[in-house]
């Protein structure tokens, strides 16, 4: 492929607006396009027009998963974007449009050096792409494939999230929780006879930031930050409210997890229901945190690679979580695992987004040096 060709890639997977929807076309463009050049890939739908994509090349050797998300975030040109978000422009070196750098530019490159790897002829090995829907939200595509099995032979995994060459081993995991407070209406001149549902889930909340405010601690992943993040409660000033609910977000570590962050929240709640209050909780998502040998066999080749670019070489962790919580369930300590992409975090998710037109281009190179370079290792 030349440049041409490479770019009208990434072109044409922006131009498909899969804003946590539509996943589908976004697959169905990848399937025709690795037809064209004798790539073998399968569509696996999850729900509607929700799909995940698998491709496999290779014939034999150990299996080094390349994996992203299909999925982006909204974008509207009102937002103040110099140009159609959903068109590739170009200007001054960059490729603008949501979803270049989070993360399309990470999946056009692992696609087409998945094609330029098959030209050549892939010896020793096989790579396995996996990509997502619905990472930006739930993370339901990179379950699916763990559920099914997809994990199971993979012996490396790479994600091409946006890092702008840097090498992330690590990142906390997410907690989602819901607390809902029920009560007794009344008038506010007899509160007698009502129950406020506010006042239990006030104390309960500020008795868990109490708790909080000296977080359990990571070596490497630093604090668990926990957060109340939603407060509904009460609907008129002259009447006892009979119902609030709350949000929290909590950034988890693998020494304390999501599970530990809920057993400790139900000992509070459970002790508020003994004095009078109706506190539930649901669980809306929790994902585990990731942490990984800065120094694993995929880590370190990756940092010869930048090394060879007359590039800094940082190895660092992640502020937020991946698909690589779902993939990497039941993976021991030291399985070799990064997040590597040529996107910069810094302009994701923002108005005009870019990737740099050169580092996209470089990433094609660097995803096939890499595989080479890890079959002759492994
Ligand atoms: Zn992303």
């Amino acid at each position: 492929m030349n440049e041409m060709d490479k770019i009208k890639v990434l072109a044409d997977i922006v131009e498909i607006p899969s804003v946590n929807d539509d996943e589908v076309s976004v697959a169905k463009y990848i399937r025709d396009l690795f037809a064209k050049y004798g790539i073998e890939s399968k569509i696996l739908k999850v729900k509607g027009n929700r799909a995940n994509l698998v491709a496999e090349i290779g014939e034999k050797g150990p299996i080094l998963g390349f994996s992203g998300h299909l999925d982006v975030v909204a974008a509207k040109e009102s937002d103040g974007w110099h140009s159609d978000p959903f068109k590739l422009v170009e200007r001054d070196g960059k490729l603008y449009g949501r979803g270049t750098s989070d993360m399309k530019s990470g999946v056009a490159a692992m696609i087409v050096s998945l094609i330029e790897l098959q030209q050549k002829g892939l010896k020793n090995g096989r790579i396995r792409l996996m990509l997502t829907m619905g990472e930006e939200i739930g993370e339901e595509g990179s379950a699916y494939f763990y559920e099914h099995g997809y994990m199971k032979d993979v012996s490396a995994l790479v994600i091409s999230e946006p890092t702008y060459y840097r090498i992330i081993y690590a990142e906390k995991g997410s907690l989602d929780l819901k607390i809902t407070s029920r009560g007794k209406a009344a008038h506010s001149s007899m509160p007698n006879l009502g129950y406020n549902a506010v006042n239990p889930l006030i104390e309960l909340l500020s008795e868990l930031n109490e708790f909080f405010s000296n977080p359990p601690k990571n070596d490497v992943l630093g604090p668990l930050t926990f957060n109340v993040t939603v407060f509904k409660g009460g609907e008129q000033v002259n009447t006892i409210p009979d119902y609030a609910e709350a949000e929290i977000n909590v950034r988890t570590l693998p020494n304390f997890d999501g599970n530990d962050v809920i057993k400790k929240l139900d000992e509070y709640l459970e002790k508020k229901n003994e004095n009078g209050a109706t506190l539930t909780r649901e669980v809306l998502m929790n994902e585990d945190a990731v942490l990984k040998s800065p120094d694993s066999v995929i880590a370190d080749l990756a940092a010869e690679i930048v090394e060879s670019r007359g590039r800094e070489v940082v190895k660092t962790i992640a502020p937020g979580i991946t698909d690589a919580s779902n993939l990497l369930k039941e993976k021991k300590e030291d399985y070799p695992f990064i997040v590597f992409g040529p996107g910069n975090p810094l302009v994701s998710h923002q108005v005009d987004e870019y990737v740099e037109k050169k580092a996209y281009l470089d990433f094609i190179d660097i995803y096939q040096e890499l595989a080479e370079k890890y079959f002759i290792n492994d």
